[in-house]
């Protein structure tokens, strides 16, 4: 992740701070209190805050006061516990700071404003403009989250910064997508230079499955709690992203969890990557809908490089699936087997006890999918007599790879990422 030269804009308190930028003024010690804030929805007082954190009371004093001048937290009401004075509680202000993610898939974009708190405030969708040189799907972009922006009436000077989730290979050192399968056109696009100098906002550019790793992370999801997991994407592509003790796994250069070339039939199609039979060419909706069209169930496309074609096949199998129609029914089950077994090698490897799906395809296929994977993945798994794994949709939507990337800038203002600078927690 980086940013480049661009512009950090800072939190404006109108009246009062115009242009603190927290950042700047930040120190470790305040990322702490502001991310335990963060994590209690019900607020917090100074008094926990201090056990919490294992800061003295003087320091969560002047820490607080300020993040409360920089309206990043509120005062919200008082508490009593016990004799004593009442305890003022502290809470987020979620409209203080706001984060755009976009996630450029290569049939929907899905753009995203996400206040402080993580929440949603505002989501939209187009179909990603295909076939045309990327300038014109840039255009598209910028005019899809001036769109956003506009729509939701927030203070300019409140966002943060952008968020992109991309389809993979990306170099996340000059910000451009590299080549991704499904993007026709798009060699070396540096998309996070030039969105972010179109729109003005500080932006980054994360691959598409670890930022839905990351949503899951950042939103404390179930998942998120055991803190590690496999994040398995199903879109246009299939991918995995990976969160090992609560951080999630990039790579040495951003791209980790390309699972397309684990072979998972035996003799398979050809795939372009030379073996046969890899999650890319069986697993795929393209894949699914051409299983269909083999089975008589569907009439063939025109053009199976069409992705919109293609993901309105698989709306009208699913749904016919079901409606209880057994070749439906047989066909999503069976590729329901083979991402299993994909799901079988990444388990074993990483000795993972939970899995989480997710992606535009998700919603379509859940019923079948968590119907025929948890037996399937069983039969192949390792360690299946020790420990069980859970298996489950994402509980974050179709837009987590988007609510992601938004999370990405936002957690730049939060995470105290240096463990070892931790205090011990008070036992007092
Ligand atoms: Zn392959």
């Amino acid at each position: 992740m980086s940013d480049g030269a661009h512009t950090e804009r800072g939190v404006a308190e109108p009246g009062r701070r115009r242009g603190t930028n927290l950042p700047a003024m930040a120190d470790f010690n305040q990322l702490v209190i502001l991310d335990a804030v963060r994590r209690s929805p019900a607020g917090l007082s100074r008094v926990e805050l201090a056990v919490l954190t294992g800061l003295s009371a003087q320091t969560v004093t002047n820490i607080t006061r300020r993040l409360l001048d920089a309206a990043l937290i509120v005062e919200a009401g008082k508490e009593s516990i016990g004799p004593g004075k009442p305890r003022t509680i502290l809470r987020l202000n979620p409209p203080a700071l706001y984060a755009v993610g976009v996630h450029l898939d290569p049939t929907v974009t899905t753009a995203v404003l996400l206040d402080l708190a993580g929440d949603v405030v505002l989501e939209r969708r187009i179909l990603t403009p295909l076939g045309q040189h990327p300038e014109t799907a840039i255009d598209a972009l910028v005019e899809m989250v001036e769109g956003v922006l506009t729509d939701s009436a927030v203070d300019r000077a409140r966002v943060a910064g952008m968020g992109i989730a991309a389809p993979g290979p990306i170099d996340p050192i000059a910000g451009a997508l590299v080549e991704p399968p499904h993007l026709p056109g798009w060699h070396s696009v540096p998309l996070r230079d030039e969105l972010s100098r179109r729109l003005g906002l500080v932006t980054v550019l994360e691959k598409d499955v670890a930022a839905a790793t990351i949503a899951e992370l950042w939103a404390g999801t179930p998942a998120a709690s055991t803190g590690s997991f496999v994040f398995l994407y199903l879109g246009t592509g299939l991918g995995a992203g990976l969160a090992i003790n609560h951080e999630v796994v990039r790579g040495s250069l951003a791209n980790a969890g390309e699972i397309g070339h684990i072979v998972v039939v035996e003799d398979g199609p050809p795939c372009w990557c030379g073996l046969r039979g890899c999650v890319a060419v069986t697993c795929t909706p393209e894949a699914i809908v051409r299983d269909a069209i083999a089975e008589g169930l569907l009439d063939s496309l025109d053009s199976g490089d069409d992705t919109t074609a293609v993901d309105a096949a698989l709306t009208m199998l699913a749904a016919r699936a079901e409606a209880g129609e057994a070749g439906a029914v047989a066909v999503l089950d069976r590729a329901a087997a083979r991402i299993a077994r994909a799901l079988a090698v990444i388990a074993n490897l990483l000795d993972l006890d939970r899995i989480v799906l997710g992606g535009p395809i998700w919603n379509r296929v859940a019923d079948r999918f968590v119907t025929i994977i948890p037996a399937e993945l069983d039969r192949m798994r390792a360690a299946r007599s020790i420990h069980p794994v859970a298996i489950g949709g994402t509980t974050l939507g179709d837009a987590v790879a988007a609510m992601g990337a938004a999370s990405l800038v936002l957690d730049r203002w939060f995470s105290p990422r240096t463990e070892s600078l931790l205090l011990p927690s008070s036992s007092a």
